[in-house]
């Protein structure tokens, strides 16, 4: 037993060498797939353009950065003007 795991162990090592000369690492394995904004289609980590739609894949992340923080700023300014409260009144009052 204690041999076929030091075999186990070993064969691990030599893959990871293998792996290494390649450029595969176990890391690159475990990175997720980029998915397509415009087409959905799933493209593998590293790529910047879809394979599928040819598209820049990281403008959805540019996206949805731009949109959070327009968001946020919409949201502080109805808070300053204390429509937010009003809001949560007026949700609490149907909740009832
Ligand atoms: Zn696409």
């Amino acid at each position: 037993m204690k041999y076929w795991v030091y075999v186990h162990l070993n064969n691990d090592d030599v893959n990871q060498a293998i792996r290494e000369q390649y450029g595969i690492s176990n890391d690159k394995d475990e990175e997720k797939n980029i998915e397509c904004s415009f087409c959905n289609a799933e493209n593998k980590p590293g790529h910047t353009e879809c394979r599928n739609c040819g598209r820049i894949l990281s403008l959805k992340q540019e996206t949805e950065e731009e949109e959070k923080r327009e968001v946020l700023e919409r949201l502080a300014e109805l808070e300053k003007k204390g429509i937010l409260d009003k809001i949560q009144k007026l949700g609490q009052e149907d909740a009832k």
